[in-house]
C-alpha cells in the first residue's frame, strides 16, 4: 500500500484523514491495512506509541462497519484513561465525514452517567479502559456480544498493570466469532 488514495478505503475516510495531514502510510499502516481489508485471521502487531498504531488497527476496521446499525461492532481496550480519550478522539476524527458513525470513550474517574447516556444514544466503537468496561458489561449497561472485531492496544501494559483478570471477564462476554487485534510494544 504505497498511499491512502489507493488503499481502497472509503473516500470518506481517506478525505479525513488527508484534512489530518496523513500523507502516506507509515510502515505499521502499510503492513495492516490491506490484511486487515483481506484477511478475517487474527493480527498481532508490534508497536510503540508514536508510530501511527491507532491508524494501523482502525482505519480498515471502520471502513468494515456498518454505519446504519447503532450497535457496538468493535471493542477496543487500552490501559490508561489518557490513551482511551486519545484513541476514541483520534478515530471520530477519522469518521467525521462518515455520517451515523461514532466512537465512545468508557474509563474510569469520570460520571457513569454520562457514558450510559452516551452508549444509549448510540455508537460502533468503544474504546474503554479494562476496568470499567468490566463495570459497565456486568451493569448491563454495554452488550459486547455481537462484536466482529476486539482491539488490544498495548496488551503488555494493560497485562503488567494487572487487568488480566478484568480482560478475562470482558473476552468471555465477547462471541467466539470475531477478529482479535493485539498490539503491543
Ligand atoms: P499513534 O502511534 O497512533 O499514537 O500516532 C502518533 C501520531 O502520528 C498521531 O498524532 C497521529 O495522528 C499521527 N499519524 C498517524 N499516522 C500518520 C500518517 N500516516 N502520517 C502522518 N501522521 C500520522
Amino acid at each position: 500500500m504505497q498511499n491512502f488514495q489507493e488503499s481502497g478505503l472509503q473516500p470518506e475516510i481517506v478525505k479525513a484523514v488527508t484534512d489530518m495531514g496523513f500523507e502516506s502510510p507509515t510502515p505499521i499502516q502499510a503492513k495492516t491495512i490491506p490484511f486487515l481489508l483481506e484477511e478475517t485471521r487474527d493480527l498481532v502487531a508490534l508497536a510503540q506509541t508514536g508510530t501511527g498504531k491507532t491508524a494501523a488497527f482502525s482505519l480498515a476496521l471502520i471502513h468494515q462497519m456498518d454505519a446504519t446499525d447503532k450497535t457496538i461492532q468493535a471493542l477496543m481496550l487500552c490501559p490508561t484513561r489518557e490513551l482511551c480519550i486519545q484513541v476514541a478522539n483520534e478515530i471520530n476524527s477519522f469518521i467525521k465525514y462518515v455520517k451515523g458513525m461514532k466512537a465512545i470513550a468508557i474509563y474510569g474517574g469520570e460520571s457513569m452517567e454520562k457514558q450510559k447516556r452516551a452508549l444509549r444514544t448510540g455508537g460502533q466503537i468503544v474504546v474503554g479502559t479494562p476496568g470499567r468496561t468490566k463495570d459497565m458489561i456486568q451493569r448491563k449497561y454495554l452488550k459486547v456480544n455481537n462484536i466482529k472485531w476486539l482491539v488490544l492496544d498495548e496488551a503488555d501494559e494493560m497485562l503488567t498493570m494487572g487487568f488480566k483478570e478484568d480482560l478475562d471477564h470482558i473476552l468471555g462476554n465477547t462471541p467466539d466469532e470475531k477478529q482479535t487485534l493485539l498490539f503491543s510494544a
